[in-house]
């Protein structure tokens, strides 16, 4: 593969690696465009500006964004968790393709603004529903987008290195699904749902049983 070609391309993509031009993020599909297997108006958040840049590097004419991957978002957005309803499963620092959330097992989790790319991928594994997008205050000219995608490209290079480091079952992530599983069924989803929420309710039951336990032993003492 021609490394420099791919290197090139790589830089002008956005780095959100939300996977919606079909490739497990920015680097994939520009493997994918210097080998003639995909096409230049495959991403969303790159929008026109992006196919310019890639029809210059590789000397073809542009052409209009192909609105089946998505449409761009009018403006920067980052996710936010409503830590309020948050069960601590999880499943969205799994999901988040540049480590922009922090938290741990069974305690709320925290949305890192900064470093968020706004990719969305956390949002549909959330089972509590508690991640909105939210409008960003973030610079959006050139060379802030530039920076902003320099830092994504090596945090989610760092996370892919981590992962590789894991064991093979403990590497799932919404990219590999994209690239290697089918998509899971309506309601495979739906019972992971109810089971995440049953096991959050018999927490915050095991919770109230132990205050209530605490107050009858105040009262008696
Ligand atoms: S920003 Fe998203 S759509 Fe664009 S190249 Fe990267 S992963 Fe693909
Ligand atoms: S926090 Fe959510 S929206 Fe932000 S980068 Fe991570 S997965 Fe994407
Ligand atoms: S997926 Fe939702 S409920 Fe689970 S830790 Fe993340 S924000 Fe909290």
């Amino acid at each position: 593969m021609n490394q420099s070609l791919i290197d090139r391309i790589d830089a002008v993509l956005p780095q959100t690696q939300c996977g919606q031009c079909g490739f497990s993020g920015c680097r994939p599909y520009a493997e994918a465009i210097a080998a003639g297997r995909a096409d230049i108006d495959q991403c969303p958040p790159g929008d026109q500006a992006g196919i310019q840049k890639i029809a210059q590097l590789l000397g073809v004419p542009a052409k209009p964004l192909n609105t089946a991957h998505g449409l761009p978002k009018p403006y920067p957005v980052v996710a936010l968790i409503d830590e309020n309803l948050c069960i601590g499963c999880t499943f969205c620092i799994r999901a988040c393709p540049v480590d922009a959330i922090v938290g741990a097992a069974k305690q709320m989790h925290t949305v890192i603004a900064a470093e968020c790319t706004g990719c969305e991928l956390c949002i549909a594994p959330c089972p509590m529903d508690c991640i909105s997008l939210v409008p960003a205050t973030k610079k959006t000219d050139d060379a802030a987008k530039k920076q902003a995608a320099d830092i994504a490209r090596s945090r989610h290079q760092f996370r892919q290195q981590r992962l590789e480091r894991l064991k093979p079952a403990d590497r799932e992530t919404p990219q590999t699904k994209i690239t290697q599983q089918p998509a899971p069924t309506q309601q495979s989803a739906e019972m992971r749902k109810q089971t995440i929420v049953a096991a959050a309710l018999k927490r915050a039951a095991a919770v109230r049983a132990q205050q209530t336990s605490g107050q009858s032993a105040n009262k008696t003492a």
